[in-house]
C-alpha cells in the first residue's frame, strides 16, 4: 500500500461546479488541458465537457490573448468542472481570468517575474480565495531577456552535470518565487517542476517534496505523442507516486487530451490511489495458441464496457485455457476463447459457450445483467472467484504453494502464508 506524503491542502472550484481538493488527505486528482482555442467559445465548452465526461477533475485552458479571457466569461457558466487559467508572459491575462471567475491560476516564474505584478495577482486571488499553481518548467528557467546572460547560463547548464544544474536552477527559481507569496501571507499554492527528462523529473519532485509542504502537481513536459509519451510520463510518475509524492497529475501528450485523462486515471487505479469507476479489463497478450481474433475482441469489449458499465466489474478476456484460469482469477466475468468459440463464466459459473461471432454480444449481455444484479443487491463484486482448473496437471515439480510451505527457496526465507 502506498503511504502518501501529507501536504497542505488547496481547494479548487465553486458551489456550481463543485470543489476539488488537492493535497492533504484528498485522493490524487487528474487534470488535463484543452487543445483548442479558448476564444472559440462553443468548441471550448464542448471540449471541456468531453474531458469532464472522460473523468478530468480539473481542466486548464490557455489564455494568451484578451479575447480568451473575454471568452472565459461565457465559458465558465456553461461547464461542470473547475477551470484553471494557464497564464504566461501577460500578467493582465491573470487579472482578467480572475475577474472572469476562473477557479485557479497557473503562473510560470520563468515568464511572469515582475514582483509588483505577481503581488497584484496574489492579492486578487486572495480576495476570491483562488489557489495558484507555480509551474516551473525546464524550458523557461534559463534567462530569457538578456542574451549574454542567457548564453552564459546555457553554457553553464550544458558544460557538465546538465541535470544537476537544471535542478539547482529550478529549486532556486522556486524558492525566490515562493518568497514573494509568503511575504503576501499566501499559502494556497500547488507546485510543479516539469522536465522532459524522466530522471530529472524524479529528482526535482523528490527534492521539492523535502523542501516544501505544498501539494505537488506531477507531470513530464512535452512528452510527445501518446504512443511514446505515455512511457516517458508514466515511468517517473509511477516512481514518485509509489514513493508517496504527488497530489494531482497531468500526462502531457501531443494527442487528444482525453487520452491524458484516461491514462492518468488508469495509472491511479492500478496503483490503488483512486477507486475505480467503470469496468476493469484484463486480457492476455495472445500467442500462437490463439484461435479467435482476440485483438479485435478486446478493443470492442473495452469500448463497450467504457460506454455501458458504471461499476468496477473485473472482466477478463483470455485467448485460451492454458494460463487463462490462473491469470484471470479474481475476475467477476471471464471469457476463454477456444476453437472459434468462447466460454463465458460469471463469478465462477459457466454461463455460455458461444461461437466467435456471438462472443462480444453475449459477454456484454452478461456484464449488463451482472451490473443489474449488483445494483439490486443480489450479487457482490469480487465475491466469487473464477475457479477453473487448467487442462494441464501440475506435474511432479509441484506448485509454488508447496515451496512456500517449505519456507525456503534458494536460501531466501518466504513469509508464512496463513
Ligand atoms: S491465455 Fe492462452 S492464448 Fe493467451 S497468451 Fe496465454 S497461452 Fe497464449
Amino acid at each position: 500500500m502506498i503511504v502518501r506524503r501529507r501536504t497542505r491542502q488547496i481547494t479548487v472550484g465553486d458551489d456550481r461546479v463543485g470543489f476539488v481538493k488537492i493535497g492533504g488527505d484528498a485522493p490524487v486528482s487528474v487534470q488535463t488541458m484543452t487543445a483548442g482555442y479558448t476564444f472559440e467559445i462553443d468548441k471550448c465548452v464542448a471540449e471541456i465537457q468531453k474531458l469532464a465526461a472522460a473523468g478530468a477533475d480539473l481542466v486548464r485552458v490557455a489564455v494568451p490573448e484578451r479575447k480568451d479571457t473575454e471568452a472565459l466569461k461565457e465559458i465558465l457558466p456553461q461547464v461542470t468542472v473547475p477551470i484553471v487559467a494557464d497564464v504566461h508572459f501577460h500578467f493582465q491575462r491573470a487579472m482578467e481570468s480572475i475577474e472572469a471567475g476562473v477557479h485557479k491560476i497557473r503562473l510560470n516564474p520563468g515568464n511572469i517575474s515582475d514582483q509588483a505584478q505577481v503581488k497584484d495577482i496574489i492579492q486578487a486571488c486572495k480576495a476570491k480565495k483562488l489557489p495558484i499553481r507555480i509551474g516551473v518548467n525546464e524550458g523557461s528557467i534559463v534567462e530569457r531577456k538578456d542574451k549574454q546572460k542567457r548564453l552564459k547560463e546555457l553554457g553553464g547548464v550544458f558544460s557538465d552535470n546538465k541535470n544537476g544544474h537544471l535542478l539547482a536552477i529550478m529549486i532556486a527559481k522556486l524558492e525566490e518565487y515562493l518568497d514573494i507569496f509568503y511575504e503576501e501571507d499566501f499559502y494556497d499554492i500547488a507546485i510543479s517542476a516539469k522536465s522532459i527528462d524522466p530522471l530529472l523529473t524524479i529528482d526535482a519532485y523528490m527534492e521539492i517534496s523535502k523542501r516544501f509542504d505544498h501539494p505537488l502537481h506531477l507531470g513530464v513536459t512535452h512528452a510527445g505523442p501518446r504512443e511514446t509519451g505515455a512511457i516517458r510520463s508514466v515511468a517517473p510518475l509511477s516512481h514518485l507516486l509509489c514513493s508517496g509524492i504527488g497530489d494531482t497529475i497531468r500526462l502531457s501528450y501531443a494527442s487528444d487530451p482525453k487520452f491524458e485523462v484516461e491514462d492518468g486515471l488508469e495509472l491511479l487505479y492500478v496503483l490503488g490511489l483512486r477507486n475505480r469507476i467503470g469496468a476493469e479489463l484484463i486480457a492476455c497478450p495472445t500467442c500462437g495458441r490463439i484461435q479467435v481474433d482476440l485483438f479485435t475482441l478486446v478493443q470492442d469489449v473495452r469500448k463497450q464496457l467504457a460506454q455501458e458499465i458504471r461499476l468496477p466489474i473485473k472482466v477478463a478476456v483470455m485467448g485460451c485455457v492454458v494460463n487463462g484460469p490462473g491469470e484471470c482469477e479474481g475476475a467477476d466475468i471471464a471469457i476463454f476463447a477456444g476453437d472459434r468459440r468462447g466460454i463465458i463464466y460469471v463469478q465462477g459459473e459457466k454461463v455460455a459457450n458461444v461461437p466467435e461471432e456471438e462472443i462480444l454480444t453475449r459477454l456484454l449481455e452478461e456484464c449488463r445483467a451482472f451490473q443489474d444484479k449488483i445494483e439490486r443487491g443480489e450479487a457482490r463484486l469480487g465475491e466469487k472467484k473464477v475457479d477453473i482448473l487448467p487442462p494441464d496437471p501440475l506435474g511432479e515439480l509441484g506448485s509454488g504453494w508447496e515451496k512456500v510451505q517449505k519456507e525456503k527457496i534458494g536460501g531466501v526465507s518466504l513469509p508464512v502464508i496463513q
